[in-house]
Formats: structure tokens, C-alpha cells, sequence
């Protein structure tokens, strides 16, 4: 990572040809390093861990704000527990790793490697509920799980090796737990509030082996494609009874918990990556920047120390303020330092030259546009001040981003048409066999229906032409 040529900047425009500039952004931009020899494991980067990291830190925070705990369960699930759950079982057979040997020796039971982390759970916290007090108990861990994927892997996006979050909840109710589904929904629509991405939720026709229900939130990429960046899953009965988490009831008879589990991904910073970028670089939303402001000091012969103090001074004051800054006074060009943070998506740029010093001045850069003068007394507030411009920029385009992408479709050209630039919404009767007659036709999947969308009124299902019920959406997938 870091090699000279890195620094040479993207080579190609993220409209021309956006995977390729996706992937070199990774590298160039030391997101990640695919040069790992294991296909689908690549090394997490000096800008692409701490994003993604503090991404998890703002769910976490989110989780703990609503009553769920921390906790951290086994990596690795005997057989014969993975295999309670005949649909969980048979839904990750596939996707599976197993350990075989321990050293040299062949263990008596194989070991999966967790593709999730429902098996390990259940069987441990069937033994912390009891009655109707011990719920909802609401847990949940960051960590990794793996999956032997065999489509194509995609840096962030399909890997096999998937640095995620997990939250499990339980509860005494069908009606609690369906409770908890909107609660989870609204947890994770404020994560990408605060991390300036689209939400798109979608009740999806694909759900999660072994869930009764599952709520999806879609990213849709800047070619037209589009991939589940999480899920919120309804798990009804199924789990606690294949596990016996059992509890007694107020009226002292037995039953089994109701469940739900939500998990979110490294496909989140896919996510900003792919909308916010540009043809410089990452541009990264202030609050989950791995550095948010960087110190160029503009260097005139002569004047190197007056300037290089006063640059030290504003990293200190910066510092203080709790701002990850980074006072770049290295003997690169100031050409090339800017280049290189712009490719990193540093948000906020300093500079601080003789010409500044003599107005007790400083320029400010945003990472989003916009250049200004500002009095060095007033720094950390104007750093701060241009944060929250950048974080509402980016909410903007945002939206904009989304809008552009999601199109009504009343024919089938029409979605044609509107697949190769991303989603079409159409109205949908809700059947089954209307989706699939569709996907058939047009060659992409009806994913689903909006969550929590108003009914399509007085429109009709562009299949079977009887009253829609639900807006659908149609869309090709990685
Ligand atoms: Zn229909």
C-alpha cells in the first residue's frame, strides 16, 4: 500500500467505467489491499478499517441508545448444532467453511465457521431466560463471520470474509417482537442519515434462511445495480424452537420465544464510497473520516518556520478540540499533498502560507467545493462550521443521488429501459407469481415492496392488471 504510483491519482472517471474506478479507488486511496493470496480476504486499509469502524461505533452507540447489550459469542458452531435449524442449514450449506482438524488431528465432529451467529446465540441464551422478566433480551456483537461465496467477489461488496454487526433480540410476544422490526428499521435509517447514504427498505421476496419476514435496506451503485445492504429479519418461532429457547409466562404455562435479528455490513462504506466519490477521490462524510482536517503548510524560502509554526499551533488547537487532524509536513509539493488527501476523502484541507500569516489568516478547503478565508482565531469554529456544511451537502446529494436512480415504470420497455441507470418502481399486485412472470420477462429481480410505502391507490399490478397493492421494485443485483 502507499507505493509511489498510488499517489498518482485515478486514471479513470467514476461515469466512464464505474467499476474500474471503484477498484482502483480501494487501492489507491489505501481503502483496501487485494493483494492478499486468498481470494475474497483482502486487507483493510489505513482508510478503509477506521471508516468502516466508525461506522459500526455510530450503530453501537445507536443499539446501546435503545437498550440492546454488548456481547461477543464463539466462532466456531459444531455441526450439530449448526445444523438444528433445517431451512438456517440448509440456506448456508453452500456458504459454509468447516473446520476438519485440530493440529494434526481429525476432529470427531466437523466445525463451522459462523456464516451468522443465530446458532451460538440461541443455544447460549436459552440459558439466560427464564421466565417472562428475563425478556426482550436485546444483544448484540461486532465481529466477523465468513461465507464461502461462488459469485464473483467484490472488494467491500461480496467478500468472504464479512466484518459485520449483528443484533439478536427476543420477547415475549409475536406482537413485541414485530415491535422490535420497526425499531430496528428506525435504528438503521438513522445510521444512514448520519452517514449521508440513501435508504431504500424493501420487504423482500428473498428472505433470510430460517426468517418468516425480512425488511431489506437496497443500495443502488452508479451503474444501475443494486445489492441488500443489511437486513431485519422477523425469526417468529422458528429458532426457539429448534433451540428450546422457552420461557415461562405470567400465567405460569411454557412458551417459546418470538425473535428478530438485524445485521449490517462492511457494504456500508461500499455504499458512501460508491455515491459520495468523484473523480478525485473518496469524498467521506466528517463523522466517520479517518482524518478529518489536514494542515498544508504553503512554503515560501525564508519563511518555513513562521509558517510551520503557526501550522503546528492550529494542529494542537484542533487536536484539543477533539478533531482527527493531520499536519501533512512532509517535503512532497503542496500539488501533491493535495492530491493525496483528496483521494483519501479527507474532508476539510487547511492551508497556511506567509501570505495567510500576514492577515492572521488561514484558507479553508472543502472537500465538497467551496474555498475561504478565515480569521486563525476563529479555527476550531470554522472547521467545525464547515463540517456541518459538508455533512448537509452531502444529505443533499444524497437524495438527489436516490432520485435519479429510482424511476416509475408503468410498461415493460420502460423498465427495461430504466434497469441499465438502476431501480423502476412499479405498482404490483403483490402475488407471487406476478414477480415471477416478471423477472422472466425482463430479466431482473422484483426484490420487493417498499417498507412502509402508501398504498398504490386506484392503480393497477403492470402484470395481472388487477389492483395494486404495493409499489414494487425492480432491479439487477451484483
Ligand atoms: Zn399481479
Amino acid at each position: 500500500m502507499a507505493d509511489k504510483e498510488s499517489d498518482l491519482g485515478l486514471t479513470v472517471k467514476k461515469d466512464q467505467d464505474f467499476s474500474e474506478w471503484y477498484h482502483q479507488l480501494l487501492a489507491k486511496a489505501d481503502v483496501l489491499d487485494q493483494r492478499y493470496p486468498l481470494q475474497g480476504f483482502p486487507a483493510y486499509g489505513r482508510f478503509g478499517f477506521p471508516a468502516h469502524d466508525r461506522i459500526i461505533k455510530i450503530l453501537e452507540d445507536l443499539l446501546d441508545a435503545s437498550g440492546h447489550e454488548k456481547c461477543y459469542f464463539p466462532l466456531l458452531v459444531p455441526e450439530s448444532l449448526m445444523s438444528k435449524e433445517k431451512q438456517h442449514i440448509r440456506g448456508f450449506e453452500k456458504e459454509v467453511f468447516w473446520v476438519t482438524h485440530g493440529g494434526l488431528e481429525k476432529l470427531n465432529e466437523r466445525l463451522a465457521i459462523r456464516p451468522t451467529s443465530e446458532m451460538p446465540m440461541y443455544e447460549t441464551i436459552r440459558n439466560w431466560i427464564r421466565s417472562y422478566n428475563d425478556l426482550p433480551l436485546k444483544i448484540y456483537q461486532s465481529c466477523t463471520v465468513y461465507r464461502y461465496e461462488t459469485k464473483h467477489t467484490r472488494p467491500l461488496l461480496r467478500g468472504r470474509e464479512i466484518l459485520w454487526n449483528e443484533a439478536h433480540t427476543s420477547h415475549a410476544t409475536r406482537e413485541e417482537a414485530a415491535a422490535q422490526i420497526v425499531e430496528g428499521v428506525r435504528i438503521y435509517k438513522e445510521l444512514f442519515r448520519r452517514i449521508c447514504i440513501p435508504s431504500l427498505f424493501l420487504n423482500v421476496l428473498d428472505v433470510f434462511a430460517g426468517a418468516e419476514e425480512a425488511i431489506e435496506p437496497y443500495g443502488i451503485y452508479p451503474d444501475g445495480r443494486g445489492l441488500e445492504i443489511g437486513s431485519v429479519n422477523n425469526l417468529g418461532q422458528r429458532f426457539a424452537k429448534a433451540l428450546d429457547v422457552k420461557f415461562k409466562k405470567e400465567d405460569g404455562t411454557d412458551d417459546y420465544a418470538y425473535q428478530t435479528c438485524y445485521g449490517i455490513s462492511m457494504r456500508l462504506l461500499a455504499t458512501v464510497i460508491s455515491v459520495h466519490g468523484d473523480d478525485h477521490g473518496m469524498v467521506l462524510p466528517p463523522e466517520i473520516a479517518p482524518v478529518q482536517a489536514v494542515i498544508v503548510p504553503i512554503v515560501f524560502k525564508g519563511k518555513e518556520k513562521e509558517v510551520l509554526d503557526a501550522c503546528q499551533k492550529v494542529e494542537k488547537q484542533l487536536r484539543d478540540a477533539g478533531v482527527r487532524v493531520r499536519l501533512d509536513d512532509s517535503a512532497n509539493t503542496a500539488g501533491y499533498k493535495f492530491n493525496h488527501w483528496e483521494l483519501r476523502g479527507v474532508p476539510v484541507r487547511i492551508e497556511i502560507g506567509p501570505r495567510d500569516l500576514e492577515k492572521s489568516s488561514f484558507t479553508l478547503v472543502k472537500r465538497t467545493g467551496g474555498k475561504k478565508s478565515a480569521k486563525l482565531a476563529d479555527v476550531v469554529k470554522e472547521v467545525t462550521k464547515a463540517f456541518g456544511e459538508i455533512f448537509s451537502e452531502m444529505s443533499v446529494k444524497a437524495e438527489a443521488y436516490q432520485k435519479a436512480r429510482i424511476r416509475d415504470a408503468a410498461t415493460i420497455t420502460a423498465i427495461k429501459e430504466f434497469l441499465d441507470t438502476g431501480f423502476a418502481r412499479i405498482a404490483w399486485c403483490g402475488k407471487l407469481e406476478c414477480a415471477q412472470k416478471l423477472e422472466k420477462n425482463v430479466e431482473a429481480g422484483l426484490l420487493g415492496h417498499e417498507y412502509e410505502a402508501p398504498v398504490p391507490h386506484g392503480k393497477k399490478c403492470i402484470i395481472c392488471d388487477s389492483a395494486a397493492k404495493h409499489y414494487g421494485y425492480v432491479g439487477r443485483t451484483y
